[in-house]
């Protein structure tokens, strides 16, 4: 087993990483920027170690400041959290020939699905389905494309092939605008992600978003953990989280999890990842693969019982999995709100001190969170500093132990959305289930 671990990032999730290591008998390693000093985790590690000034580029993306400070520490092995470097190929690749293992899929799997039309065409070739498209990079004949985008039908999205985040992309309604919109999304590309590589696919216009979390050891076992529906979303960032799916029969899932199962062991796939779908009028199409550990993986743990990091530290150690198929069972239902220190109607940044803080708590209640009275929200990163899960034995009881726990929650200090979580949670239409991608986007601009 790994002795000691060095924790890439900061916040909720490096605190997460540290429980797991405490609890696996691991030391760690914090690693933090100048502004960072007072993170929780920061202060419950092992040894801690500054890595430069508050700027993200000069810290916790400052691939040549972490190696070394994996080096002075003597750690074994380096956990990305999400966010940062965790997808950064280059990265996996310097952490492994330096000598540390890396608690994450090889690079060259990294760098396979980064790019969205070299993943598009491994899950093709994998049998899994994906949205029907150009099946590559466009090229530079109008009137080809022109061909293309007739065939596909519209609407169409044009896609940067290097693209994340929710950028990089323009849906086409008309031929009259399609070389236009072309043009414009790849010099974006260009500009944003250094590869003017583009695609066009069908885009779906009421799909749900629906994702299933995989884990796979380096021994070839791989096991699907079912899935999670993240629809609730605005300006494509993921607001609510929930597992399972309404109206995923057992069935649909099981044929998922089979040709999952098999387009990880076809990859050479190692570690957790996320399989991304779109879900519209009873079938997936694969959108994008996230090669890492995600914000919403704890709504999985609490269906399953699976728990994800301890996993990935076992996966890098290289041992086998802990489970097989035939151990995952669903039970009950999860919902996650991702808690922001934001306005929550315009949805600026609210960074600031925190005057007060108190967890909710009862049956069901888990928080992952660093937060803690006299704790200062940088302004430097993200603006997410909770994470508020609620258990039960059904969605209604879910819903009602959040609402429950929204009530109790104390943050004082600094904004948040905790307004609009508390809001969607008593929405007729989310409490039914099934709401698709455009819901909360559509519910803002009726009733800001
Ligand atoms: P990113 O890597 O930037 O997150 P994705 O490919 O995952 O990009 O797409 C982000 C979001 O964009 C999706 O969750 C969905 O809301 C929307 N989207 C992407 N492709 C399509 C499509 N073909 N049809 C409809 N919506 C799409």
């Amino acid at each position: 087993m790994l002795e000691k671990i060095l924790i890439a990032n900061r916040g909720e999730i490096a605190l997460r990483i540290l429980r797991a290591c405490r609890e696996m008998g691991i030391a760690t390693v914090a690693v933090h920027s100048e502004a960072d000093r007072d993170l929780k985790h920061v202060r419950l590690a092992d040894e801690s170690v500054c890595i430069g000034p508050a700027s993200s580029t000069e810290s916790y993306l400052n691939i040549p400041a972490i190696i070394s400070a994996a080096e002075v520490t003597d750690s074994g092995a380096i956990h990305p959290g999400y966010g940062f470097l965790s997808e950064n190929a280059d990265f996996a690749e310097r952490v492994e020939s330096s000598g540390f293992a890396f608690i994450g899929p090889r690079a060259e799997t990294i760098r396979l699905m980064g790019d969205k039309v070299s993943a598009k065409n491994a899950m093709i070739a994998a049998g899994v389905p994906c949205v029907p498209g150009s099946g590559g990079a466009l090229g530079d004949d109008p009137d080809e494309n022109m061909r293309l985008a007739d065939k596909i039908g519209y609407p169409v999205i044009v896609k940067a092939s290097g693209g994340g985040g929710g950028r990089g992309m323009r849906v086409v309604h008309t031929e009259g605008s399609l070389l236009s919109s072309i043009a414009v999304t790849k010099n974006e590309a260009k500009q944003f992600f250094a590869n003017d590589a583009v695609y066009m696919e069908k885009y779906l216009e009421h799909p749900r978003h629906v994702e299933f979390q995989v884990l796979a050891d380096t021994h070839g076992n791989a096991v699907c953990l079912g899935e999670r529906d993240c629809s609730m979303q605005r300006r494509h960032q993921k607001v609510i989280e929930e597992a399972p799916a309404l109206g995923i029969t057992p069935e649909m899932r099981e044929r998922m999890v089979q040709r999952l199962i098999l387009a990880c062991q076809e990859i050479g796939y190692r570690g957790a990842g996320t399989f991304e779908f779109l879900f519209e009028n009873g079938e997936f199409f694969f959108m994008e693969m996230n090669t890492r550990l995600q914000v919403e993986h704890p709504v999985t743990e609490e269906v399953t019982g699976i728990d994800l990091v301890r996993e990935q530290i076992r996966i890098a150690a290289g041992e086998t999995l802990s489970i097989a198929q035939a151990d995952v069972h669903i039970n009950g239902h999860a919902i996650e709100c991702r808690i922001n220190a934001e306005d929550p109607v315009k949805f600026f940044p609210s960074p600031g001190t925190v005057s007060q803080y108190h967890a909710p708590g009862g049956p069901g209640i888990r928080v992952d969170t660093h937060l803690y009275s006299g704790y200062t929200v940088p302004q430097y990163y993200d603006s997410m500093i909770a994470k508020l899960i609620a258990h039960g034995p059904t969605r209604e009881i879910a819903i009602a132990r959040m609402r429950g726990a929204l009530g109790e929650i104390v943050i004082d200090g600094i904004k948040t959305n905790i307004p609009l979580h508390i809001d969607l949670l008593s929405d007729a239409h989310f409490q039914k289930g099934g709401t698709n991608i455009h819901y909360l986007e559509k519910k803002l601009k009726n009733h800001p």
